[in-house]
This record gives structure tokens, C-alpha cells and sequence, in this order.
């Protein structure tokens, strides 16, 4: 009996580990949690960090960091670019599902972002020289004319700020 109680008790931890990893968007109040040195990376700038923290309060989302600050070697690994901002500590990709991107947007233009990267799930938001991509469904960077056939991954207010909407 113990034992299958312990069993059911690991079971449900790790159905709660997994949810808080797959969805943390989705997990009640734990948008109250900041992000953690481990997850912004040791080289963040304040300034994203700060940023970060007010879309983190304004969204009431916990969106689940896939990158902050890369190391010269990390940007390589992951094939970014060579004047990524993620170098300089002033970027974030974030895992946000559609449905979240039009208050995502409004939150991160309050929060001063000014770069913006548009992808299937991944969003990037940069604190560099206003400008922005789209990314297409194999992750590449797409820019000018090609980054409009996947500006549908971009939330209307966006569009619409660039008069493109
Ligand atoms: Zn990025």
C-alpha cells in the first residue's frame, strides 16, 4: 500500500514536472516567478532582464525561456547570427503560443522591446535597433519581401503598427 502510494505520489510530480515544462504558460501563478540566472544565461543585460520581468507581470504569463544570453560558442552551435543580440545579453526566444501574441506584443512594445522575430512557437525580442523577421516553419530567418509569406505568425496589432495589417 505504501509503495503504491509513493508511486502514485512520483507519478503525479512528474506529471506536474512535465506540465510546468511543456505548458508554464498555462500553470496558475507561477507568472509570479522571475526568470532564473540559469534560464536568462550569466552574460543578460539588466535591461532585458528588467524588460522581461515587466512582459513576465504585464502578460500574467510565464513564458518558457528558450534563449537569453549566448556565448560566442553557444550562438555558433545554434546557428545564430553573428550579430545576434542574444551575444550582447539583449535578447529573449520565448515559447508563445498564438493565442498569447497580441498581449505578448502589447506588453513587449510597453516593456521597450524594439526587435522582433516571429516564428511557429518560438517569438525573439530584442532591445536593438527597431527591426524585425519572420522565421519559416524549418526555423530560418526570413527578411524583406520572403518574411511576409509567414507574417501570419505575427499578431495583428504588430501588423498593423507596420501598416501591414
Ligand atoms: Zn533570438
Amino acid at each position: 500500500m505504501v509503495v503504491l502510494r509513493s508511486a502514485l505520489a512520483a507519478l503525479s510530480l512528474l506529471t506536474l514536472a512535465a506540465f510546468v515544462r511543456l505548458v508554464p504558460h498555462r500553470v496558475p501563478l507561477f507568472w509570479r516567478i522571475a526568470y532564473t540566472p540559469h534560464e536568462l544565461g550569466l552574460g543578460i543585460h539588466p535591461s532585458t532582464e528588467t524588460a522581461l520581468d515587466q512582459v513576465r507581470v504585464c502578460t500574467q504569463r510565464r513564458f518558457r525561456l528558450r534563449s537569453g544570453w549566448r556565448s560566442a560558442e553557444n550562438n555558433l552551435r545554434v546557428g545564430g547570427a553573428s550579430d545576434s543580440q542574444h551575444l550582447h545579453g539583449l535578447a529573449v526566444d520565448l515559447t508563445v503560443p498564438h493565442a498569447h501574441r497580441e498581449v505578448l506584443y502589447l506588453c513587449a512594445k510597453e516593456a521597450g522591446f524594439t526587435g522582433f522575430g516571429w516564428g511557429s512557437t518560438s517569438t525573439h525580442l530584442d532591445l536593438g535597433r527597431p527591426r524585425w523577421w519572420t522565421y519559416d516553419d524549418q526555423g530560418q530567418v526570413l527578411s524583406g519581401a520572403s518574411a511576409m509569406e509567414h507574417l501570419h505568425k505575427a499578431p495583428r496589432s504588430f501588423r498593423r503598427d507596420r501598416g501591414l495589417d
